[in-house]
């Protein structure tokens, strides 16, 4: 950059004894209009609205298989499609607490039973679809077992593609691991860097994307390492959104709370877990950012519950909405209350209303407990977890 309003300062991108017209600087090219980011800002506001969160319904087609293998359900693309259906259907108290959905790609092309495409079955009850655009996590070459996200090939086309097709916003995700020498600058510098790049492509194409940089609870670290990684990589996020001129009001950030490590023998009460959270956070997020949606990360369905109720609880700086975009969380007793079975669907759309109504709670801070499911105090914990 020109050393701008430094006395004396070189500007090495102007050649000597060319003279610089000084009220032409600096000069910073928009690659959104007005139009565009009243769109992305709006769009991010509706998704996160009060006591409004986010269900993550976009397991790959081999993550789906794994949660059918516990309840003995064949993974074909068939029970895959009843199965979604069987969550997009649910009472519209559901939609009360749900602001937005997050799809796979096979299921943005498939029907209800009636014919009528999912994402638009999910816009008939008030809520806005999103889509999985990331193709998942690969090996970052010289490291030691890190990792980054691939995808952004053809992404623009598909990205408009996904907004023809109803898509509001986009989801993306990456992990990082912590262990004695990880997670390196290198990881933490990709990671932040493809989501970046993930963004900007995103918001070119209409699609508020979903910037998730998640630190893995896999580990036997406690509170305060999770605290000081989950800084540094948020750190590194924004220093990279900010290089890429990413528009933040149109922007939503999907985080891990602040917890230790899975194997870490010191148990931390939510109190704990909220205050280290809040704080990672106030030191590192902008307030121009729309929102704050956590992933449940493998925590029981209560426990994330609990933890997001906590989160908003605490009485320190949170100028965002902070409020849940939860996979395994809203969906662990909805699963075992299903079972494959046709007859179980009534009751099964029971249990994600009332997950859906106790996170709505949460995001509020008004939570009181005594809402859990059938699933709800099982962890769910997934070892180096992929979705
Ligand atoms: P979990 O809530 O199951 O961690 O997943 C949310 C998600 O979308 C991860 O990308």
């Amino acid at each position: 950059m020109a050393g701008r309003g430094v006395k004396g300062a070189s500007n090495r991108s102007v050649s000597p004894g060319i003279k610089r017209n000084p009220s032409a600087m600096p000069s910073f090219p928009t690659y959104l209009t007005t139009e565009q980011e009243d769109e992305l800002r709006k769009i991010a506001n509706a998704i996160v609205a009060p006591g409004k969160g986010i269900l993550a319904a976009d397991e790959s087609t081999g993550t789906i298989g794994k949660r059918f293998a516990q309840i003995g359900v064949e993974n074909t693309e068939e029970n895959r499609r009843k199965y979604r259906e069987l969550l997009f259907t649910c009472d519209t108290v559901a939609s009360e607490n749900i602001g937005g959905v997050i799809l796979y790609h096979e299921t943005f092309f498939q029907k209800d039973s009636k014919g009528v495409p999912f994402p638009k079955l999910i816009q008939n009850k008030g809520i806005i679809p999103g889509i999985k655009v990331d193709k998942g996590v690969v090996p970052l070459a010289g490291t030691n077992g890190e990792s980054t996200t691939q995808g952004l090939d053809g992404l623009s086309e598909r990205c408009a593609e996904y907004k023809k097709g109803g898509a509001q916003f986009a989801k993306w995700r990456c992990v990082l691991k912590i262990g004695s020498h990880t997670p390196t600058y290198q990881s933490m510098m990709e990671n932040a860097n493809v989501l970046a790049r993930y963004a900007t492509i995103c918001q070119q194409n209409g699609l508020v994307p979903i910037v998730e940089p998640e630190v893995l609870p896999d580990g036997e670290h406690d509170l305060f390492e999770a605290q000081k990684v989950t800084e540094q990589v948020l750190a590194f996020q924004y220093k990279a959104l900010a290089d890429h001129h990413v528009f933040l009001e149109g922007t939503l950030l999907k985080p891990n709370m602040v917890t230790a490590g899975q194997s870490c023998s010191k148990k931390f009460k939510h109190e704990e877990n909220a205050k280290a959270t809040v704080l990672a956070l106030s030191r590192t997020v902008p307030p121009a950012v729309a929102g704050v949606t956590f992933l449940s990360g493998g925590m029981s369905e209560e426990d994330a519950t609990l933890n997001l109720n906590a989160i908003n609880q605490y009485p320190g700086r949170k100028p965002w909405a902070l409020t849940f975009s939860f996979g395994r969380a809203l969906q662990a007793s909805v699963l075992a209350a299903w079972q494959g079975k046709d007859a179980n669907i009534a009751a099964a759309q029971a249990e994600l209303c009332k997950r859906a109504k106790a996170n709505g709670l949460a995001a509020l801070g008004q939570y009181k407990g005594g809402m859990a499911g059938t699933a709800a105090d099982k962890s769910l914990f997934v070892a180096d977890h992929k979705y």
